[in-house]
C-alpha cells in the first residue's frame, strides 16, 4: 500500500490523501482551503482516480470533488447525510466563490449521481481495498475510514470528536489492530473543558443577557453547531425564547431525515419545534429587538444573516455576542473577538455589547487523541496532518516519547510505502 500525501499537511484545509494498492487508486477528501481564491490539494488527474470516499461534509474535506466529475468515470463512497450536507455547502460555496472555481453547478449534480450511499459501519469493497465508515463525532454523518488492503490496515481518523456533543454520539475509537493512522492535529495540544461545564457557563451566560433586557447574537455554523447550541438551550430548559435564521434551517429538515445520525433525536426534534425559525426580514428586525437568542449563520461573520445580526445587537451595551466556533485569522469574528471591533458599511465600528467565546470544539483534544492512542493495537506508523505546523510537529514529538510510536509529520508531496 502507498500513501501520498496531495493537501492537508502543516495546515489546515485542502485535506487530500491519496491511496494505493496493486489494482488501483482511492482518495480520501479532496478539500479546499478556503482563501482567496480558494486554493486546491496538489494536482491530479481524475483518471487516475478510481474512487473518491469523503469522510465529511465540511468544505476543507469536500470542496474540490466536483472536479472529478467533470467528465465522469470516478465513484465518490460517502454517508448518505454527508452527501447532502456536502451538496447544500459546496452550492453556497459556488454561490459564493463560483466565479474563482475551476467546475460548475452541473459538476456537482454529476457528483450526486455518482455517489453509493454508505451507512455506519457498513463495509464496502473497491479495487482490492475494504472501506469501512466509522462514527466520528465530529459532525452530522461525520465519519473515520478504516481501509484495508492485503491484510494491511490503514486508519484515516479524518476530523474526529471523541466526547461528542449534545447533538452528536462520540467517536467510535475501537479500530482493533491498525498498520498506519492518518491523524488529525487541530487541538493535538491543548485539553478542552469537560462539555458540560461548557454548555453551563453558556446557558448561564445567555439566561444573564436576556432577563438583563438584551439580545443575544450566536454566530454559528450552519451544519452542526447552530443545531447543537439549539439542543443545547433545549436540554437545559431554557425559559427564554431562542430563534434560528439562515441556512441553518435547511440543515434542520436534512437532520429530521437523518434521526439515526444524533444522539438523542427527541432532543433534537423538541429543540427544533420549539424554537422561531426566522424567514424574512420583518421577522428579523422585530426578533433583533426583543430580549431573546438568536442563532445564525456565518459562524465567522463572514456573511448571511449573521451581518445584520452583528450590526444591530453590537449597537448596545446591554446585548451579546456569544462566539461558539473557531475563528479564523483575519475573518470579522477573529476581529471582534480580539479587539472587539465590528467593520459596518465599510467603517470600524466600537462594539458596545458584551462578546464572549465559548469553546465548543468539535475536534478531540490532546487527552481524547492520547486515549485514542493508547487504545489502538500493533505499532502503527503515524502520519500527523490537520493541524497548524506547529502542532503537528509537537504532537508526532509526543507520540515517540509518550507512547513510542513512529509517528512523521508529512509535507505536501510525500510519499510513503507501508508493507
Ligand atoms: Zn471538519
Ligand atoms: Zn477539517
Amino acid at each position: 500500500m502507498k500513501i501520498k500525501i496531495l493537501g492537508g499537511a502543516r495546515e489546515v484545509g485542502r485535506s487530500a490523501f491519496l491511496v494505493e494498492n496493486s489494482e488501483g487508486r482511492v482518495l480520501l477528501d479532496f478539500g479546499v482551503q478556503l482563501t482567496r481564491p480558494p486554493a486546491f490539494p496538489m494536482h491530479i488527474q481524475p483518471r487516475e482516480v478510481d474512487s473518491i470516499l469523503l469522510s465529511h461534509a465540511h468544505l476543507d474535506h469536500s470542496g474540490g470533488i466536483p472536479l472529478f466529475f467533470i467528465s465522469g468515470g470516478t465513484k465518490l463512497y460517502t454517508i448518505g447525510l454527508t452527501l447532502e450536507l456536502a451538496q447544500l455547502l459546496i452550492e453556497d460555496f459556488l454561490r459564493i466563490s463560483g466565479f474563482y472555481l475551476p467546475f460548475e453547478y452541473i459538476d456537482l449534480l454529476s457528483m450526486v449521481n455518482e455517489t453509493r450511499r454508505v451507512d455506519l459501519n457498513e463495509s464496502v469493497e473497491i479495487k482490492g481495498f475494504t472501506a469501512t465508515f466509522l462514527n466520528s463525532g465530529h459532525l452530522p454523518g461525520g465519519a473515520s475510514i478504516l481501509l484495508t488492503s492485503n491484510s494491511i490496515r490503514l486508519l484515516y481518523t479524518g476530523d474526529i470528536s471523541a466526547q461528542g456533543s449534545a447533538l452528536l454520539r462520540g467517536a467510535d475509537t475501537n479500530f482493533g489492530e491498525l498498520d498506519a493512522v492518518i491523524t488529525e492535529s487541530t487541538y493535538a495540544t491543548t485539553d478542552h473543558l469537560p462539555r458540560e461545564d461548557v454548555e453551563r457557563e453558556f446557558i448561564e451566560f445567555a439566561k444573564e443577557v436576556v432577563e438583563r433586557g438584551g439580545t443575544l447574537f450566536v454566530p454559528a455554523f450552519s451544519v452542526g453547531r447552530a443545531q447543537e447550541i439549539a439542543c443545547v438551550f433545549k436540554k437545559y430548559n431554557f425559559p427564554h425564547s431562542v430563534a434560528m435564521d439562515g441556512m441553518a434551517l435547511k440543515t434542520n429538515e436534512i437532520l429530521s431525515r437523518y434521526p439515526e445520525y444524533l444522539r438523542d433525536p427527541k432532543l433534537f426534534r423538541e429543540s427544533i419545534g420549539s424554537i422561531e425559525l426566522i424567514r424574512g426580514w420583518s421577522q428579523r428586525r422585530r426578533i433583533v429587538k426583543t430580549p431573546s437568542v438568536i442563532i445564525s449563520p456565518a459562524g465567522m461573520l463572514v456573511g448571511g444573516a449573521a451581518v445584520f445580526y452583528n450590526a444591530e445587537v453590537s449597537k448596545r451595551s446591554k446585548n451579546a455576542i456569544a462566539l461558539v466556533s473557531y475563528q479564523m485569522p483575519e475573518t470579522p469574528g477573529r476581529i471582534l473577538m480580539e479587539k472587539k471591533i465590528t467593520i459596518i458599511n465599510g467603517k470600524p465600528k466600537k462594539v458596545k455589547a458584551e462578546v464572549r467565546h465559548f469553546d465548543f470544539s468539535s475536534h478531540s483534544g490532546r487527552k481524547e487523541l492520547f486515549d485514542m492512542f493508547r487504545k489502538i493495537e500493533g505499532e502503527p506508523k503515524v502520519y500527523t496532518v490537520h493541524g497548524e505546523e506547529k502542532n503537528c510537529i509537537q504532537f508526532a514529538e509526543e507520540l515517540k516519547t509518550e507512547l513510542g510510536l513512529d509517528a512523521v509529520v508529512p509535507k505536501i508531496g510525500d510519499t510513503y510505502l507501508l508493507k
